[in-house]
């Protein structure tokens, strides 16, 4: 009986929602999402996907959508110095992860268009003020029915979070980027390897994210007033300390849809309470330095749907899920903030000695265990 089956409610149609919804609707839960906006929508960049979202993507049956709109990379990454000089971070005979460049947008419709396949309600317009940990959300015009489980999937400030009292603390970490997309060109040189090439505090990265264009991200930290200046971007502060990327750079509208994005870092208490959990960027925001903060959020999201398939009791299932899962992504986040430290927000004097302290350090054994720690994660769930 339909009746029978357990109900969901997720405030949130981001990434992490909606893989949430589709995980859960594959396992037979009836399962509605809340939109606060007009519309669902992403912001026109790329994101990078690696293996292990690829795999989580793969039991949701979306991987061969995704792969066959963005692009996969088969090399290595080229890692610039400000002469740019090669930086080689990698170990002789390293394997490569898997990974594929997707426009977000399609990532975005693509995770919709499956949580819809598997009978998700998508509520547009529709802002959740708040959770009660009994599995009710609390809108505007009052609580919504009594759920099974509450998501919140609503984000950096998610209001879900903090009505429950979960958060620790948002931290801004005083470094950001603007990302935008560019078109692509037969003769571009980062159609072979793509490449991020440092140059003191900023750094250019490009990847071809679908068949007509590139993904570009400039990262520099917030004190930078010069390269975050997006409206209008400032080209000549970039082609001064990226004049090698001047053919790139000279593509990107003088004003970009998108603006420059501070970087925060999300710490909770817990991931839950009694039958509310948080997802995505609401639990464990993160740099985006190493490319894992979405993806660390839908292999979370798929985990969760299985250890829900096989449990009745929600609040235990919920605990053993953050039990589970949390140790990888809280290394995950502060990996990816000492990325942005070194990258970002190392002495500009002293950037010769990063192009060589970088090597060595990159290639031990405990930076190596590290870097891949949200890769090498196999939920034994
Ligand atoms: C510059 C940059 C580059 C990045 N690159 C990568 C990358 O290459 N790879 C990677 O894995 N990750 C990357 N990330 C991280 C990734 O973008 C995020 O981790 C991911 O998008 C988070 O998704 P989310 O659904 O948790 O949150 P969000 O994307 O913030 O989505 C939240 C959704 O909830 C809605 N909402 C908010 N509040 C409410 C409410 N109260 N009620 C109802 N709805 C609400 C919002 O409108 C939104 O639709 C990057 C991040 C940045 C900033």
């Amino acid at each position: 009986m339909a009746s029978e089956r357990p109900f969901a409610e997720i405030a949130g149609a981001g990434l992490a929602g909606l893989a949430v919804a589709a995980a859960l609707a594959q396992h037979g839960w009836r399962v509605r999402v809340h939109e606060k906006s007009r519309e669902l929508r992403e912001i026109g960049a790329g994101i990078y996907l690696f293996q292990n979202a690829l795999d989580a993507l793969r039991e949701i049956n979306v991987y061969d959508k995704v792969a066959a709109s963005g692009v996969r990379s088969s090399q290595p990454r080229l890692l610039l110095d400000h002469r740019h000089r090669e930086v080689n971070i990698r170990r002789a005979g390293e394997a490569l992860p898997e990974l594929v460049v997707v426009l977000r947008t399609e990532l975005h419709r693509i995770l919709a268009e499956k949580a819809i396949e598997n009978g998700v309600e998508i509520v547009t317009n529709s802002l959740a003020l708040a959770a009660d940990p009994e599995g009710r959300l609390e809108f505007e015009q009052g609580f919504g029915p009594k759920a099974d489980l509450c998501i919140g999937a609503d984000g950096v400030f998610s209001r879900v979070r903090d009505s429950l009292r979960l958060g620790l603390s948002v931290v801004d970490l005083r470094d950001g980027c603007g990302r935008h997309l560019v078109p692509r060109r037969s003769d571009d040189r980062v159609n072979e390897r793509r490449v991020e090439m440092w140059n003191r505090g900023r750094r250019i990265g490009i990847a071809p994210a679908s068949k007509d264009q590139h993904y570009v991200f400039l990262c520099c930290p917030e004190s930078d007033y010069q390269a975050r200046m997006q409206q209008p971007f400032n080209l000549e502060a970039w082609l001064e300390s990226h004049p090698q990327y001047g053919s790139y750079l000279q593509r990107l509208p003088r004003h970009p849809q998108e603006y420059w994005r501070p970087f925060f870092n999300v710490t909770c208490s817990a991931w839950s309470r009694g039958r509310v959990a948080i997802v995505g960027d609401a639990a464990h925001g993160m740099a985006p330095n190493i490319g894992q903060g979405a993806c660390v959020a839908i292999v979370n999201a798929v985990v969760l749907a299985r250890l829900l398939a096989r449990s009745r009791d929600i609040p235990s299932a919920l605990q053993a899920w953050e039990r589970h899962e949390r140790p990888y992504v809280d290394m995950t986040q502060r990996v990816s903030y000492l990325y942005g430290v070194i990258g970002t927000r190392w002495p500009a004097g002293l950037v010769g000695l990063r192009s060589r302290v970088l090597p060595l350090l990159a290639r031990t054994d405990l930076w190596q265990r590290r870097l891949r720690v949200a890769l090498d994660h196999k939920p034994a769930i």
